[in-house]
């Protein structure tokens, strides 16, 4: 999608979102039906639903896997294939009819964004709606799924168009020093989707709602009082309109700022699991990695639209483009800030990873709940069907937070080293 080319290279909006939270499986909310049967019996059956869940779970994420590998593949070629058939020059002689610059530019990318639908559109339905089916992770219908999936392609074309025209602004009116002025007005635009997401996007696809559970609350807020965060407003989000999954997330820029809970994770997990839950995401708020993220990002776009413009510049005139300007150069400038942006991600996930331990050990020892902290992890891992141990070269490109395994595994390393310590 184009919104996705030009809107992800920077991390700090992948923070903005709700978090991810890859990892592995257990059996742990069997347990309890577990003890009514002997030692023996019971280890077998829980032996046996941990090696189909795990086997679910793989095939899943391969079927994942796949789709992000061929979506990495696919975007260029679709990119180039506009560039090398004139369909890009075709269309910006059509776009060309509008005297009017600016609606000349949305004509084209109006243009673009469709190209780009008709090949989406298939893998979004088995992406978004088949296999989340097939895995009984959807509680959605097709109704629902494709009209949340017509307000996605909307509100994602209205963004990136006027991204697009603030671009060619940029072009029209700095010259060379272009690429400099987009990454202060992305710098801009990123700073202010971080404060309006919570409040103007996540409303469009889910509703707020206050969280019932009173001894959470207070416990969420005594936590935040001891480590001095200012958490005010704490909701719950009706994720289970579309999904399984669990999910939590810290979310907004000052006044926006709250805590949120999907109601799946609410209903699954008990107050502990919650807390610890809750504790690393005020981890990540306590050691500023929001800032961090968007420090980093600021450096990757700058990279990145530096690059852009020195490959336009060598390469634009080789192609018969009249300029930078030229729209019909567009989709060369898009494939430069998507490979430039993709040598960048394992850099960026790799200083995610890192965030995302130090916010767990932050949560280990906020809560000084390592059992509570490890069935969570297990329990997100099963929810959400993540794959217990990852290619490690996949893990590596696209994972922003490490396997639940390695996460599980840390948090016994921290137990082992608090008893040696005690
Ligand atoms: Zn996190």
């Amino acid at each position: 999608m184009p919104l996705t080319i030009l809107v992800s290279p920077p991390g700090f909006l992948r923070r903005c979102q709700v978090e991810k939270v890859p990892g592995t499986f257990s059996v742990f909310d069997r347990r309890e039906q577990a003890c009514l049967f002997p030692e023996t019996i019971h280890e077998r059956i829980l032996m046996t639903e941990k090696a189909t869940q795990t086997k679910k779970a793989k095939a899943y994420q391969r079927s994942k896997q796949r789709l992000a590998l061929f979506d990495l593949v696919r975007t260029p070629v679709l990119l180039f294939l506009l560039l090398f058939f004139p369909l890009s020059k075709g269309l910006a002689q059509w776009a060309g009819l509008f005297s009017f610059r600016p609606l000349e530019i949305a004509a084209y990318f109006l243009g673009f964004s469709l190209y780009f639908l008709i090949f989406d559109l298939p893998l979004a339905f088995y992406s978004g709606y088949l296999l989340e089916k097939k895995y009984e992770l959807s509680n959605q219908t097709l109704g629902t799924w494709a009209s949340d999936f017509v307000k996605k392609a909307v509100l994602g074309f209205l963004i990136s168009v006027l991204l697009v025209e603030a671009l060619y602004a940029c072009l029209h009116f700095a010259g060379p020093a272009w690429w400099g002025w987009a990454w202060a007005g992305f710098a801009l635009f990123s700073l202010g989707v971080g404060r309006l997401f919570p409040v103007l996007i996540v409303p469009l696809f889910y509703k707020y709602g206050a969280v019932s559970n009173e001894t959470l609350k207070e416990r969420i807020h005594a936590l935040a009082r001891r480590f001095e965060l200012p958490v005010s407003h704490i909701y719950s989000l009706n994720l289970s309109k579309t999904t399984k999954k669990a999910n939590a997330a810290f979310m907004g820029m000052g006044k926006t700022r709250r805590v949120v809970l999907s109601d799946t994770l609410l209903d699954q997990f008990n107050d502990d699991e919650i807390e610890t839950v809750v504790a690393h995401e005020l981890g990540h708020y306590k050691h500023g990695d929001l800032w961090r993220g968007f420090g980093l990002g600021l450096v990757v776009s700058g990279a990145v639209l530096w690059g852009t413009a020195q490959v336009l510049k060598n390469l634009g005139p080789a192609l018969a483009f009249y300029g930078a300007e030229d729209l019909a150069a567009f989709p060369l400038l898009a494939l430069c800030l998507m490979l430039f942006g993709l040598v960048a991600t394992p850099l960026q996930n790799a200083f995610s990873r890192t965030r995302e331990t130090q916010a767990d050990l932050f949560a280990l020892r906020a809560c000084g709940n390592t059992p509570a902290f490890k069935t969570c992890m297990q329990k997100l891992g099963q929810v959400n069907l993540a794959d217990p141990d990852p290619h490690p070269l996949y893990e590596w490109f696209f994972y922003d937070h490490p396997s639940m395994a390695k996460r599980v595994a840390f948090a016994g390393r921290y137990e082992a080293e608090q008893s040696h310590a005690g």
